[in-house]
């Protein structure tokens, strides 16, 4: 049987109890004070670090106009998310799209599935895919999500400017 408590004991428990809640509400009580981090996007456009690649992709040219894609598939197969189609085809001096013996007849990603990892990115030998900082991506339906090779072939709208956004202001 155990010995009957004494008053400095409890006094210590209360004591001990009090402390616990004290240092449980001194956190409640920093994040209560702290600096709000909250952006209001889209009113509020928060600039990504100069070397963020999060967004959308850009199909690249070389200086000439000529695209780097050479439709190799690569990207596609090193795709863990099943996102691109590549259809590609024969270059012909009549038709020289790419500075390749071989361009992309159809090159289309589906952002419905894209997870923005980089892996095709990191697979194309010609550099010609890179990721952006453009992350505003909304869609209004399926077809919308799947972008097309001209419009990859185009530099993403800056920041705060694609539609919908100033409806958002
Ligand atoms: S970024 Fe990743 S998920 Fe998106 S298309 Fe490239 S490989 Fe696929
Ligand atoms: S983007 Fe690069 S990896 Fe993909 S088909 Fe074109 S050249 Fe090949």
């Amino acid at each position: 049987m155990s010995e009957p408590r004494t008053e400095l004991d409890a006094g210590a428990a209360i004591a001990r109890a009090i402390g616990k809640v004290a240092r449980g509400f001194s956190v409640t009580f920093r994040q209560v004070f702290r600096k709000d981090a909250t952006t209001q996007y889209p009113k509020e456009i928060r600039p990504l670090p100069p070397r963020a690649h999060v967004g959308r992709h850009l199909l690249n040219r070389h200086e000439n106009g000529l695209e780097k894609c050479i439709g190799c598939e690569l990207c596609a197969w090193a795709c863990p998310a099943d996102a691109i189609y590549v259809q590609g085809a024969d270059n012909t001096p009549e038709h020289q799209v790419s500075a390749g013996e071989r361009y992309a007849e159809t090159y289309q990603i589906n952002y419905l599935r894209c997870i923005m990892c980089g892996f095709c990115v990191e697979a194309c030998p010609t550099r010609a895919l890179t990721l952006t900082d453009n992350y505003e991506l909304a869609f209004e339906s399926r077809e919308d999500a799947i972008y097309e090779k001209w419009q990859l072939l185009e530099p993403p709208l800056p920041l705060g400017t694609a539609p919908g956004t100033q409806e958002g202001k």
